[in-house]
């Protein structure tokens, strides 16, 4: 599945996002990662965009 189609497809259900520093991987909502607002990872503290990010979903 592709990164859009995983997005029109999952909504608002979460998906799973890997963080850039630790690489540690938390469940974040579809629509904060269409809009592009900030995460933070709940392992290490970071906050980082979306589009930073080197892999959403599986
Ligand atoms: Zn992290």
């Amino acid at each position: 599945m592709s990164y859009t189609q995983g997005l029109r497809h999952f909504g608002e259900r979460p998906v799973p996002v890997k963080c850039p520093k630790c690489a540690h991987i938390a469940n974040q909502r579809a629509a904060k990662l269409r809009k592009n607002t900030p995460l933070k990872c709940p392992h290490c503290g970071l906050e980082f965009l979306p589009s930073q990010c080197p892999r959403i979903g599986g």
